[in-house]
Order: structure tokens, then sequence, then C-alpha cells
């Protein structure tokens, strides 16, 4: 689809949002594909967010990504949902339609698969227990996309474990939500491990975690992309296991973003990855 006589307009909805690396990405695909336009980050304040969402469409905006802490509220202000925002309770991107009206969904399951697949080829969610640890927002992703994938047992361990249980109860029996107390029990015999929390980002106080029991053939990875390598990369790598890193779920969320707001589907690329990575590290 070519979009000559329009100057494309997206964004990402957060609060704080500077620290985003959204915006670099989706310049970048504007860029190589010739398009004229620019994609945005929209600082805005919970009490102002129906606001910015009904503005989208005036405005002359195709849509927008939503992050923290928007994901749940803005659910109740959209026309429609996609299946997988409703099981997933959460929206990632939103469509502003020509009409007007406000569609949403989420994407960042499936970017959470792709990532993994992408760097583990062999790698298969039915293989044997996996441990998602963290109940937020971005657990909720990963834990739909692994039951979609196949995952028969999900140990969900979370600091409040009655979230776990929500996520539980609304998702599946493939889930059994266990107590912080349970974490390095629950590591025994599983393939994939998966931290969901925000511990370990930069600013944050490190995931403290006992990887003794941890089979070293488990893939490790972290949703986590700010750092790069979180500690409990370094110390599964350190091990041996394989460990992939968060910023892969990012990359590839955002080509289904751009299929719904402009019809292309834009590619990830190592030129595109290996910028986003400066920009984390400086280097
Ligand atoms: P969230 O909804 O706020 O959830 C945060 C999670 O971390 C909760 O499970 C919370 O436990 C847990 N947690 C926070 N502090 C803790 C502590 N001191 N001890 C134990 N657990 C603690 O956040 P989110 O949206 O899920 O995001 C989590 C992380 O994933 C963030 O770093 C975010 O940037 C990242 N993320 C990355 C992507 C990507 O594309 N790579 C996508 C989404 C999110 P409680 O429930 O007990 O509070």
């Amino acid at each position: 689809m070519k979009h000559t006589d329009k100057f494309l307009l997206a964004g990402v909805i957060g609060y704080p949002i500077m620290h985003s690396r959204s915006p670099m990405m989706h310049n970048h695909w504007l860029e190589k594909n010739s398009l004229v336009g620019r994609y945005v980050p929209l600082a805005i304040q919970p009490a102002h967010l129906e606001g910015a969402l009904r503005g989208l469409h005036p405005l002359g905006f195709s849509g927008c990504n939503v992050t923290i802490p928007h994901k749940q509220a803005c659910m109740q202000y959209l026309d429609e949902l996609s299946p997988s925002a409703k099981a997933m309770g959460a929206v990632s991107c939103i469509h502003a339609r020509e009409d007007g009206s406000l569609f949403g969904t989420n994407n960042d399951s499936f970017g959470f698969i792709r990532n993994l697949k992408a760097s583990n080829p062999n790698w298969r969610a039915d293989a044997g227990p996996i441990t998602v640890i963290g109940a937020g927002g971005g657990s909720r992703a990963v834990c739909y996309g692994l039951i979609q994938e196949g995952a028969k047992e999900i140990r969900l361990v979370n600091r409040s474990f009655e979230k776990a249980q929500v996520i539980a109860n609304s998702l599946g029996p493939q889930i059994k939500p266990l107590d912080w107390s349970q974490l390095s029990e629950s590591l025994n015999g599983i393939k994939t491990l998966v931290n969901a929390t925000s511990l370990g980002m930069v600013g944050q106080a490190p995931l403290v975690i006992d990887l003794s029991d941890l089979d070293k053939d488990a893939l490790v990875t972290d949703i986590i992309y700010i750092p790069l390598e979180t500690d409990l990369l370094k110390t599964a790598k350190a091990r041996g296991n394989p460990v992939t890193n968060g910023l892969g779920m990012l990359l590839h969320q955002g080509p289904l973003a751009w299929k719904i707001w402009f019809g292309i589907e834009p590619l990830v690329t190592e030129e595109l990855r290996g910028l986003l990575e400066k920009s984390i590290t400086g280097q």
C-alpha cells in the first residue's frame, strides 16, 4: 500500500515514556519504507487518557501503542477489542479507524513467542514445564502466548500470590499459581524460565534467585530489555544455559501494529536490532 498523500502519524502512549525505544524502531521503518510521517512518544497522564485516545482520529493518527500504566485502563474507552486483548485483559496496540472508532488488540504475546523461536529454533513450549516469574501485564502476554503455543504446565510465581491466581483463573488450568517462597523449587525439571517481573530492570532491584536446581539445557529468558543483559541472564549464561533477552519481544510485536495501521509489514533486521542495542548500551 502506498501512502503518498498523507503524513503518517502514530505513537506510543504511556507515562513516563521517554525511555521507550518504540519511536526509534518505528521511525526507522518509516524511513526504510520511504514514507513521510512520524511516530512520537506521547506522555499522557492517567487523568488525560480518555481525551488523548479520543483525539487520535481527529488529529490524523492511524493509532498508537500502549504501555505502562495504560494497558488495562485504556480498554474502557475502546469500541472493539480483539480476542487476544480480551483474553489477556490488556491492550498493546490501538487502531484509530477511518470511521473514528477505536480498535484495541495485544501483540505482546506474538512478540514474545517470535523472539524465543527466532533465537532458539528448536525451542518448544510443550517440551516440558515452564516457570514464569511475575503476574503483571507482561506476564499475562507471556502466559497467553505460551498456552497458545501448547504449553502444558506453567508454574506462575508472583510476590502477590492472588494476582497469579487471577491469571490462572482467566487463562486456564495449564497455569499453576505458586507462592514467592516456592520460587527455587519451581525450577525443578523445567525447560524454560521466564522473568516477567520488573526486577532486574534499570533502576530496580535485581531478581534474587538460586539457579542450582535448574537444568543446564533450560532456556532462560527475560522480557526486560534495559539493560540488554540482566543479572539473571548473566548468571544463567555463566552456568551454560541458553539465554534470550527481551529486545526481540519489542522488535517482533512492531510489524503487527504496522499491518493494522498502514497495511505494510516492515522487516525486523539486524541493522534495526543493532540500532536499538546501541541506544541501550550507549556503545
Ligand atoms: P507490571 O504490570 O507493573 O508488573 C510488575 C511485576 O513485577 C509484578 O508481577 C510485580 O509483582 C513484580 N514486582 C515488582 N517489584 C517486585 C519486587 N520488589 N519483588 C517481587 N516482585 C516484584 O509491569 P509489566 O508491564 O508486566 O512489565 C514488567 C517488565 O517487563 C518491565 O520491565 C517492562 O519494561 C517489561 N516489558 C517488556 C516488554 C517487551 O516488549 N520486551 C513488554 C512488556 C513489558 P506484584 O504483582 O507482587 O506487584
